[in-house]
């Protein structure tokens, strides 16, 4: 398969379309055999995949297929394994008064889907959502980060040589081709990235009327109960937060916790950090960079929100921020404003658990929400009072690597939810059947 001159919009529209419109997305073989072929994509190319990350965000080999490339054949592996099971028509009970007759749900494709992804996981947070685009029967454009250009370009060449180009084109770009691309009419658009640029898709989205899947970000909090073994708490709160360098959606954005633990807390942190990253976290292959100097200034800006109990070093010429914990922030300060998006932890003081509920309560729902406690009371109060895409209760992250999840947002964190069956579920049309005898 030839990787096809790049098209106008329009021309890529029809030519999709008109693969979609001839039933060659439909048949479940043609689909696992996709699977098959993004699944053999990323075990030839992982390397190429792995370097162009490392290009653009620093991120280790472990790292990249951890994340990126053995992620995505994770879910493909599931994907593969269930997928006849998902689209298996389901029977639905037929009222009396109709009498003799059979009702079911069966899922269609809905024709041709755009995916647009961020820069900060550049390959999985593409080849996921296409996978189960693909995995449902439809025709995709996939348009990848700009900010990630070894990646998107990584991608625009390798896709077409392994996926059908009748039925799959990567349309790299910024905002010009997107914009363009939006103004086609697509049968379902998932973004993923910021709520500015949502609003600006779902507003392109109602034009046609096509239904959107918005996966957004924003402040996910860490809550530490008094009492926890703050070592364990510590490693794990690191881990979840350093990761590329804090570029991670679902990344604890702060912790909030009482006074005397966040003393404790604080230098457990450290110590954790060091764990992970030794004493000079910028000599340590595994420890990410920031992806653009735009963002890098954005961030060294915070760095005075709190006192920094740890970290605080940067080098704008390698885009390095140490991994920084601030302690004692004030709500009001500009670190508490606005999702950080970067390796910066602040530790926020609360009286006790109402409080931080409250605190929670006062601000937009978040993509997830953890806490860290031994008490079920408390667990069971933040499930019932609290609203968040996710929760995850004494590890952050990995809820999003379980693959019968649905991995997703509410409120300003987005709508709607892919991974597993729910991509079937967010691709697909349920269409309700009756079907009743004519003697
Ligand atoms: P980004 O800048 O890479 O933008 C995402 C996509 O939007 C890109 O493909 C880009 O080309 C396109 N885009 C940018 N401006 C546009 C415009 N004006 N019109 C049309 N398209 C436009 O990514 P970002 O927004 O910086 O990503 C970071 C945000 O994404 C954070 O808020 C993060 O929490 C969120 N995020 C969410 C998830 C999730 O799964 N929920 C995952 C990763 C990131």
């Amino acid at each position: 398969m030839n990787n096809p001159a790049p098209q106008q919009p329009a021309e890529l529209l029809a030519r999709l379309r008109a693969t979609f419109r001839a039933g060659k997305t439909k048949p479940v073989s043609w689909r696992t055999r996709q699977l098959h072929r993004m699944r053999t994509l990323l075990t030839e190319r992982g390397e190429t995949f792995a370097a162009a990350l490392h290009a653009d965000l620093g991120k280790s080999s472990t790292e990249a297929y951890r994340t990126e490339i053995d992620f995505v054949i994770r879910e493909i592996d599931h994907t593969l394994e269930h997928l006849d099971g998902w689209l298996r028509p389901e029977p639905a009970p037929v009222p009396a008064f109709i009498g003799e007759a059979s009702a079911w749900t069966q899922y269609d494709p809905l024709g041709v889907v755009l995916v647009i992804a961020p820069w900060n996981y550049p390959a999985q947070l593409l080849l996921a959502p296409v996978a189960g685009a693909l995995a449902a029967g439809n025709a995709v454009v996939a348009k990848p980060s700009e900010l990630a250009p070894a990646t998107s370009a990584a991608l625009a060449r390798l896709v077409p040589q392994y996926l059908d180009t009748d039925a799959v084109a990567v349309v790299e770009g910024g905002v010009a081709e997107t914009t363009a691309l939006l103004e086609q009419r697509f049968d379902h658009i998932l973004y993923t990235g910021n709520g500015t640029v949502g609003r600006i898709v779902m507003a392109a989205a109602a034009r046609h009327l096509t239904p959107v899947t918005l996966e957004l970000g924003g402040k996910s909090p860490a809550f530490v109960d008094r009492g926890t073994d703050l070592d364990t708490v510590a490693a794990r709160l690191a881990a979840g937060k350093f990761l590329n360098a804090g570029q991670t959606c679902v990344a604890p954005d702060y912790v909030l916790t009482d006074p005397e633990t966040a003393r404790a807390l604080e230098a457990a942190l450290a110590k954790a950090i060091e764990g992970l990253y030794g004493a000079d976290p910028a000599a340590s292959p595994e420890y990410g960079r920031i992806v653009s100097e735009r963002h890098f200034d954005r961030l060294t800006a915070l760095l005075d929100s709190g006192r920094q109990a740890t970290g605080g070093a940067y080098d704008r010429e390698t885009k390095y921020i140490a991994p920084t914990v601030l302690a004692e922030v004030s709500p009001d300060a500009p670190v508490m404003q606005e999702e950080i998006f970067g390796p910066i932890l602040p530790i926020v003081e609360v009286a006790g658990l109402d409080e931080a509920i409250d605190f929670i309560n006062d601000r937009d729902k978040p993509l997830a929400l953890y806490a860290f406690t031994e008490s079920d009371t408390t667990r069971e109060r933040l499930a019932a009072e609290t609203s968040s895409g996710g929760l995850g209760f004494g590890l952050p992250l990995a809820h999003l690597t379980i693959p019968d999840l649905p991995f997703g947002g509410v409120g300003e964190s987005g709508m709607g939810s892919y991974h597993g069956r729910y991509s079937i579920e967010t691709f697909s049309h349920r269409k309700a059947v009756l079907a009743k005898p004519l003697s």
